[in-house]
């Protein structure tokens, strides 16, 4: 044994310790000069007090003057919570996570855990974060952010939040389907809970409209700070955003002076990889004489690890180019940006609400947002925008604000959360901007075919369990419904498959070949693309979780872990509900009973010519390409969701569902008209409807899901 080792463990002298020490006090104490300059600091005290004498509170600043990290540390210090926690809610996992440990390092204290803090005081104070299917929080967390969803969900648990003394709906202006129906609790809620403190904070100016929905509560205005922006636009309309973004981006770069980084924003994940590429490519040729640009991606599904890279400050003698989703609109703040690089599209849920098709469409922004996007650029000093647009596009084809969320997007799990809180009569549940009543009508017409609710419109027992899971309800159904057919084993794990939201299957450019015969052999049978789904996890899991097997079989590990999370939290789940975890994996037809009864209304039928139509609201569909069934074309098929591209395709998963009992399919078909349901809905129906609903026609634009090619 060497000096200092012992066991492999490496007992640093206590020089290096004091070191250490010295090095973590200088930075806390260079986080804690930051949070003073903030421009929210100056109006700590008027806050406080401004919170202390208001029961509700909307609160309007701008993007980085310091509201989602300092305020509730604020109302920490100022003795909040002594009597319970502080909530504070985010639209977006990525913000969650990441102002969560922000405000645990400003704070001293580690994420989620107890820890003992400088001069060996237990920290009383702990930050924590809470997003679906994981929870980093501890008993000991008093400021907690959190998505809206877990907000929402934490009601089902605790109808009027005891355990929170203040609530801060953040990013209000977002007006995210969730946050749209918070506003409707919380307000419930602080009716009968004078002790609870409830902040809207917004980063636009419409705050008029909070006060009003909130009983005219008092507006607390942060002034900014902001320096002017010279607006630049393109000549012509660009056909090709991507490459102009590139080509702007690597003019900045090469003609401007590299004191001030590029924010580019793109509309998800596949153009952010595809532009690192491009960029990556045409960087390299540029020789020692230009700095080096520093390429930074931020979307929603990229790694945790990586994430806090975009706040690393840039070294002296680079440039950094961040490229965003919309998540660096209002969201989050990268310091340093002076470039923002705007085409002018988001990706955007639209929902159909007569055919109940839902899809993520690429589509032009809003003005509120172009505005938005640009105001990045100038909050250190003026700043630059590029928008890839033409100034009359601008003034006559952009809208002036985003339609809120709730009125275009399916309801279905927002109904099954508020019937389960024991909210009945929703037509007349205190919505800020209502959603259309077909919508709402819709969505109890699923309920019920799924058997979650009665001819009453009342939650039914299997109702209830399925509330408990946090999936969409014919996800859950379909787990329901597994106690059945004994095989919620195996039904969980494809539901964990289900939800993870990054893809699977690895298919790098050199090895497809390999990678699609890799794939192949979990689709031997025909057995359907969920089967595969649990092959695949099922494999992994007799391999013991090995990452060497996933390499070899051209597999994700990531998402594999994932999967595995997600899975044992369902497990965790079943047993709430009491649903007991058999396994019934030689029974491939019960396994897929047990998917059909949640997806029945997910089923088509093949036509002569191979396309298939669905069995309610007709429509004609295609198997999706990537599916394990596109050369079998199996006679009924259900399916998990439709994308829109080119082609009307029903993506990936599909189960071959010969054998399933007919009886299903008719009670698809029967769904036509559930005419008690639309009665009780007919009769109270009072509510606007409006036509923020876009028809889904496939055109030839610019397509959510890249598979048009
Ligand atoms: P607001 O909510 O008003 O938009 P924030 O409280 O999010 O403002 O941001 C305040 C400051 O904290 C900004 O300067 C931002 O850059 C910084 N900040 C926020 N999150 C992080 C993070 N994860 N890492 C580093 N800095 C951060
Ligand atoms: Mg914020």
């Amino acid at each position: 044994i060497q000096d200092g080792m012992m066991d492999g463990v490496n007992f640093e002298d206590d020089s290096s310790v004091e070191f250490e020490k010295s090095m973590a006090e200088s930075a806390f104490e260079k986080l804690q000069d930051d949070r003073k300059t903030l421009p929210v600091y100056p109006y700590r005290d008027a806050l406080l007090q401004a919170v202390h004498d208001h029961q509700v509170l909307v609160i309007v600043g701008e993007t980085g003057s310091g509201k989602t990290t300092q305020i509730p540390q604020y109302l920490h210090e100022g003795g909040y919570t002594k009597r319970g926690k502080i909530g504070c809610t985010q639209p977006r996992r990525v913000a969650a996570m990441s102002v969560a440990a922000r405000v645990s390092q400003e704070m001293g204290v580690k994420l989620g855990h107890e820890v003992l803090g400088r001069n060996n005081h237990s920290l009383v104070c702990q930050v924590g974060y809470s997003i679906r299917f994981e929870d980093c929080t501890s008993d000991k967390t008093v400021l907690k952010y959190m998505t809206d969803g877990m907000l929402l969900r934490e009601f089902l648990g605790e109808p009027d939040l005891s355990s929170y003394s203040v609530v801060m709906v953040d990013e209000a202006h977002e007006r995210t389907l969730s946050t749209d129906i918070l506003f409707g609790l919380v307000k419930d809620i602080a009716r009968f809970r004078p002790d609870l403190k409830l902040l809207i904070s917004s980063a636009t100016l419409d705050a008029e409209k909070f006060s009003d929905y909130f009983d005219s509560a008092p507006i607390f205005k942060i002034p900014g700070r902001r320096f002017p922006v010279e607006i630049n636009y393109t000549k012509a309309p660009e056909a090709d955003y991507l490459d102009a973004a590139i080509v702007t981006a690597l003019q900045i770069h090469v003609t401007q002076p590299c004191d001030g980084d590029i924010l580019i924003f793109f509309t998800g994940q596949e153009e952010i990889e595809t532009a690192e590429e491009i960029l990556k490519h045409r960087t390299r040729g540029l020789g020692t004489k230009i700095a080096e640009l520093i390429i930074c991606p931020i979307y929603a599904n990229l790694p945790t690890e990586l994430q806090a890279k975009i706040f690393e400050p840039t070294p002296e003698s680079a440039r950094k180019v961040v490229l965003a989703t919309n998540i660096a609109e209002t969201s989050l703040t990268i310091d340093g940006i002076k470039y923002v690089i705007d085409p002018g599209f988001c990706k955007m849920k639209s929902y159909n609400p007569r055919t109940g098709m839902e899809s993520l469409l690429v589509h032009p922004i809003s003005k509120a947002s172009a505005n938005q996007r640009a105001g990045r650029s100038g909050r250190t000093g003026p700043g630059k925008c590029f928008r890839l647009y033409t100034a009359y596009n601008y003034y006559n084809d952009l809208e002036d604000n985003t339609v809120p969320e709730i009125q275009r997007t399916n309801l279905a799990n927002v109904v099954l959360s508020l019937k389960s809180l024991g909210i009945h009569d929703l037509l007349n549940f205190d919505f800020m901007d209502p959603p259309p009543s077909e919508a709402l009508l819709k969505a109890l017409e699923l309920l019920f075919a799924l058997s979650a609710l009665n001819k009453l419109g009342e939650l039914t027992k299997v109702g209830r369990k399925m509330a408990e899971f946090p999936l969409d309800p014919m996800l859950s159904k379909m787990i329901v419904a597994s106690e059945k057919y004994k095989c919620s084993d195996e039904v969980i794990s494809i539901a964990a498959m289900l939800s993870i939201g990054s893809s699977i299957f690895y298919r790098p450019k050199d090895k497809q070949v390999h990678a699609d015969n890799a794939r192949m052999i979990f689709h031997t049978g025909n057995v359907g693309d969920h089967i595969a789904l649990l092959k695949v996890y099922n494999s992994w899991r007799e391999t013991n979780f090995s990452t060497q097997w996933c390499y070899e079989n051209y597999i994700q590990v990531r998402s594999m872990k994932r999967a595995r999370d997600i899975r044992d939290q369902l497990e965790g789940l079943l047993e709430r509900v009491e649903i007991e975890l058999t396994s019934n994996f030689n029974d491939l037809e019960a396994i897929k009973k047990a998917i059909t009864s949640g997806y029945f209304p997910h089923s088509a039928r093949m036509q002569k010519n191979g396309s298939y139509r669905t069995v309610k609201h007709p429509q004609t569909v295609y198997i999706h390409p990537s599916s394990g069934l596109a050369q079998a074309l199996p006679r009924w098929v259900v399916y998990h969701e439709l994308v829109l591209t080119s082609k009307e395709y029903m993506r990936q998963r599909k189960s071959n569902v010969g054998g399933v009992p007919l009886r299903l399919l008719r009670k698809a078909i029967a769904l036509a008209n559930v005419n008690q349901v639309e009665n009780v809905l007919l009769k109270a129906r009072s509510t606007k409807t409006n036509t923020g609903i876009e028809e889904l026609v496939p055109d030839s634009g610019v397509l959510a899901n890249g598979m048009g090619d």
